[in-house]
């Protein structure tokens, strides 16, 4: 993968399609904070950067608890900021605390969907498989073009989706604010006259 957050954006349309159930803070972070283990080996110097976090055996056991538990508290301590900070992103949210188990699904398919991305495009994988198997048996030039083109256009449609909602969401305010004054018109039209 070119950068970190186009594996959230790859998804993101989820939650447009489904706002009820699609925790968007726990998308945004179980797609993207696996990429913390590079950047910790990028900043030691290390030239093998993906190791034991960017396997499937990590990111589908331990890395989905952790997000859960981390998103899970966060939505606890600091549901009015993640309100507000939806309604600043345009989200049209409609709630910004979900059950803990649609966390803990939502991890697992976005630490699947992080390694299977990585795995296709990066070469140095060591981990992918193990403890079954060692190298990274999936990676391949013509799939890194297949897996970029993929992505990028999944970004592009929960770019388009996104926009599609900001649209929806003006036009039903719009006809709020329509029938609002048009109930102020009717009654001020049907109230009684005083005549001086
Ligand atoms: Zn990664």
């Amino acid at each position: 993968m070119p950068i970190t957050p186009l594996h959230a954006t790859a998804l993101f349309f989820l939650h447009f399609k489904d706002r009820r159930r699609i925790d968007p803070l726990a998308l945004a972070i179980s797609t993207t904070f696996i990429d913390l283990e590079p950047l910790y080996y990028i900043l030691l110097g290390e030239t093998l950067d993906h190791r034991a976090w960017h396997g499937f055996t990590l990111a589908l056991t331990v890395y989905p608890i952790l997000v859960t538990i981390g998103v899970y508290m966060t939505e606890q301590l600091f549901e009015g900021k993640l309100w507000t900070v939806y309604k600043w992103a345009r989200l049209n949210p409609v709630k910004a605390r979900y059950p803990p188990l649609n966390i803990y699904l939502l991890s697992l398919l976005s630490g699947f969907s992080h390694i299977f991305l990585d795995a296709f495009t990066h070469r140095e994988m060591l981990w992918v498989l193990f403890p079954f198997a060692n190298g990274n048996p999936f990676y391949n030039w013509q799939a890194v073009i297949i897996i970029e083109a993929t992505v990028i256009m999944l970004s592009i449609y929960s770019l388009w989706c996104w926009m599609k909602s900001i649209e929806g969401a003006t036009r039903i305010g719009f006809l709020q604010n329509q029938n609002r004054w048009m109930s102020i018109q009717f009654r001020l039209l049907s109230s009684p006259k005083f005549d001086c």
